[in-house]
């Protein structure tokens, strides 16, 4: 067999993880450089900036959520793709073993984490049969965050503040803006999309998906108008990439997919030896061009507006901010997400959560020793947990929720009405994170798996940005109306 298949799919997944390709760079230096100085944007930008270079500098993952691992695969006609599946499944335990991969498998049923990214399912792995003598191997790790904005719509159809969306290429525009705007800041923007136009329910999914494997190389001019910025802060880069295919349709269907993925952009490639399995080229980079930094300094960028905050926190200290303030907590901070929030709902808090910072946040961890240490630690999707914030801030006191893209209007009037905050932290940047955390001070509930349980952590300096106050004051309200109204604008512009 292949003596080195396995090492050079792990060097892919590694690589992936923790390194983004030179057009995504590219694409994000030009959106950085569109933001003007001093804006909420352009803050969250050079913390992305400064979280690619410290991913690729430590060989970090990029964002802590490595997402959905999913393999396109072309083999030469003799090739046993049953043995490369298997490797492939090793190098991705493999991976995950190494801390590269966080365990993202879980039993749909029971909710059991697999641990080693296996099961049903996971990882996805796509096989083609080519005509050349060689092996091409590429990797697309896209997050639940970005999943989640994925979008589907059967032409024709009504939609917000656009109309109707005809069975003609003005109607799959509508549909791709709607996307872009309903995913906010969500999906981690400035994200990318792929759509495919036609095809059937399934296929439509995966040719969009497909079209992400493409090299971005697009100039974004429409979409930009939205508004919505980076994160969904407001600003003038929204997306960063749009690439579109077309399948054949029944007649009496029309579906336009549209997958969202998001800055933390991450896909690569390899072509090996058909005969050795080594790496004889990668694709999408050029191991030749040294890695450019996306910045030249380190640290975050400070104006002197910041407000200090020292957890736990008083009604007072929460009760003085307001939205667009910049503020850097020190002291100790919770985890907590799905699994954590179901059990509140249930069962009191294995700690005392009164003035306390929940951090909507499922950390890569390894264990060294006796000793725990976060080396991934960016924000997840907030609203997933809007059900059962509003009770939670009531029963137990907690007095600021740190995650990402904002929460609804039950979680806004239990902010104003018990006195809290939501702070929204830059979505993917993991690393930058990881490093404001100086000491894991214990754990609960681990038996939910390492994504899932509550970590104790004791930060310092870790910067967010105030988007919901305890004035009933909402940045995500406000920039979801604004940009409505632009998407309104550009619907009847043609
Ligand atoms: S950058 Fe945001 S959307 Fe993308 S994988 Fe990370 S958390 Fe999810």
């Amino acid at each position: 067999m292949l003596p080195s298949f396995f090492e050079s799919v792990v060097q892919l997944i590694v690589r992936t993880s923790t390194d983004l390709p030179p057009d995504v760079r590219a694409a994000m230096k030009v959106a950085r450089a569109a933001e003007p100085e001093g804006t909420r944007s352009s803050q969250a930008l050079t913390i992305i900036a400064q979280n690619i270079d410290l991913a690729v500098d430590t060989e970090g993952a990029i964002c802590q959520d490595t997402g959905m691992p999913t393999f396109e695969v072309k083999t030469p006609v003799v090739a046993n793709q049953i043995w490369m599946r298997q490797q492939i499944r090793e190098a991705v335990a493999e991976a995950t073993r190494r801390g590269k991969l966080r365990p993202n498998s879980v039993d749909s049923i029971t909710g059991e984490n697999s641990g080693d990214n296996l099961g049903p399912g996971t990882p996805i792995i796509h096989f083609e049969q080519w005509q050349r003598n060689a092996i091409e191997i590429k990797l697309i790790l896209k997050g639940g965050g970005c999943e989640n904005t994925n979008a589907q719509y059967a032409l024709p159809v009504e939609l917000p503040h656009l109309g109707r969306a005809d069975r003609t290429l003005d109607g799959v525009r509508k549909c791709i803006l709607h996307a872009v705007w309903n995913a906010q800041g969500k999906g981690c923007a400035p994200g990318a999309v792929g759509v495919c136009v036609g095809g059937d329910r399934t296929s439509g999914y995966i040719h969009a998906k497909e079209q992400l494997f493409r090299t971005l190389d697009d100039i974004m001019a429409t979409v930009n108008d939205l508004d919505i910025g980076t994160m969904g802060f407001g600003g003038m880069v929204t997306l960063i990439g749009c690439k579109i295919g077309a399948l054949n349709r029944l007649p009496a269907s029309f579906f336009v997919s549209v997958a969202y993925d998001c800055w933390a952009f991450r896909r690569l490639g390899v072509e090996l030896n058909a005969s050795s399995g080594a790496i004889e080229h990668w694709l999408y980079r050029d191991p030749s061009h040294p890695i450019i930094p996306m910045l030249d300094q380190a640290g975050f960028t400070r104006t002197g507006k910041e407000v200090a905050l020292d957890a736990p926190l008083t009604d007072e200290a929460v009760r003085s901010l307001k939205v667009g303030d910049v503020v850097m907590i020190s002291g100790r901070m919770f985890t907590g997400r799905d699994a954590v929030h179901s059990y509140l709902m249930k069962h009191d808090p294995p700690v005392d959560l009164r003035g306390a910072v929940l951090y909507h946040c499922g950390p890569v961890v390894v264990k060294e020793g006796d000793n725990w240490r976060v080396t991934a630690a960016g924000p997840t999707t907030s609203i997933r947990e809007e059900p059962y914030q509003g009770e939670i801030i009531k029963r137990y006191g907690v007095r600021v929720v740190i995650g990402k893209g904002g929460m609804g209007a039950k979680t806004l009037a239990a902010l104003k009405e018990h006195g809290a905050v939501y702070l929204n932290a830059i979505g993917g940047a993991a690393q930058f994170y990881a490093r404001t955390i100086k000491q894991v001070d214990g754990v609960s509930l681990l038996e939910f798996g390492t994504p899932e349980a509550m970590w104790h952590l004791t930060v310092e300096d870790f910067p967010a940005i105030v988007t919901m106050d305890a004035h009933g004051n909402s940045l995500h309200k406000d920039i979801e109306q604004d940009s409505g109204q632009h998407l309104e604008a550009i619907g009847t512009s043609r």
